[in-house]
């Protein structure tokens, strides 16, 4: 008989739903952000209105997916998730658009992914709330207009300049999600240790906090990661002492930054003596995209002054000679 996984929390989507959470006031930071949504909210609803169309754009992991999720259920509404990446073909957009009720919600993550053949019916979808296909060639060619409900498109990027400028315009709201304190993070790690039932104290939520790049999604997988290493070593109690062992343990550093980071920094020192090197060539030299280098590994670099980005490519600093422990370079 094969032994067949029980889907149980080990899912990382799984262990991502349970924490996610479900109304603004249980968000934490974003304090701006969130009051700004809630005027528009509460003006839409009192109108009787559809809530304008959204663009949120930032590093991953911030709340653009938790945010879309949350403002439907502020409304009372219901939200269709798709992906920019799997909207090839402008027939790909009809069952969603053809879903949306009054006020609902369509999400569409990685908006920058979708094709100018497909994005241009988002055009009239979102001004008009109407598309018109074209089905078949030539004399046979026939145009079929649809009528849309009034409905409110969330778009999510972590590559705002990326998108057109045509697209940019029709989101009335546009709001920028940047990364979190730590005094946020270690917020979050408590209150999501208490749904967890893990024994922490405020130290170890700290220490988790610290390093986790001041991004919701990483404290979450790093508290985890903890609580199994405190469960096995540590009679599931949480001190600093055991975050700062299990998180040195999965090759998480002081900064925060994995392993991952710190062979973008290796390969930047070592190989290219510090830089500048072009994106493509380090990520030729570590074997990962270089969409992957550019969305998940230098947002935070960048923003720790680890790297810089110059016209003639990526420099590492003197803070990151430091920090890899390698000799700076002699001029
Ligand atoms: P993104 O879509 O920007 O990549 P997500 O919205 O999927 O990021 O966030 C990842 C996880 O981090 C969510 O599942 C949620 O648990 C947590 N999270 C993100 N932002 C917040 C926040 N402001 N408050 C609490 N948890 C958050």
């Amino acid at each position: 008989e094969p032994i067949v996984a029980s889907a149980g929390d080990s899912n990382p989507d799984d262990r991502e739903r349970k924490l996610r959470p479900r109304r603004l006031d249980e968000m934490v930071g974003q304090r701006d952000v969130i009051e700004r949504l809630k005027i528009a909210i509460d003006a839409a609803s009192g109108r009787g209105e559809p809530l304008g169309h959204i663009l949120f754009d930032g590093p991953p992991g911030l709340g653009k997916t938790t945010f879309a999720t949350v403002i439907p259920a502020e409304m009372g509404t219901t939200v269709q998730m798709a992906n920019g990446a799997g909207l090839s073909a402008p027939k790909d957009l009809l069952p969603y658009l053809t879903n949306v009720s009054e006020r609902s919600v369509l999400f569409i993550d990685e908006i920058h992914r979708v094709p100018k053949a497909v994005e241009e019916y988002l055009y009239t979808a979102m001004e008009d709330f109407r598309i018109d296909i074209v089905l078949g060639e030539g004399v046979n060619a026939r145009t079929l207009n649809f009528e849309l409900q009034p409905f409110t498109l969330i778009g999510a990027t972590t590559r705002a300049g990326m998108l057109s400028a045509p697209l940019r315009d029709r989101f009335q709201i546009r709001e920028h999600l940047g990364w979190y304190s730590d005094d946020q993070l270690c917020e979050l790690v408590i209150r999501n240790a208490r749904k967890l039932a893990i024994e922490i104290d405020q130290p170890a939520a700290g220490e988790i906090a610290r390093r986790s790049r001041r991004t919701p999604r990483l404290a979450n997988n790093r508290l985890h990661w903890v609580r199994d290493y405190a469960q096995i070593k540590a009679k599931g109690t949480v001190t600093i002492g055991v975050a700062r062992d299990s998180l040195d343990m999965i090759g998480i550093d002081k900064l925060g930054l994995d392993k991952q980071d710190r062979n973008y920094l290796e390969t930047l020192i070592r190989v290219f003596g510090g830089g500048p090197s072009g994106l493509e060539a380090i990520a030729h030299t570590m074997n990962v995209s270089s969409d992957t280098l550019e969305d998940e590994v230098e947002p935070f670099l960048l923003r720790s002054e680890l790297i810089v980005r110059t016209r003639r490519g990526r420099m590492a600093t003197s803070k990151a000679f430091e920090h890899m422990k390698m000799p700076p370079p002699t001029v």
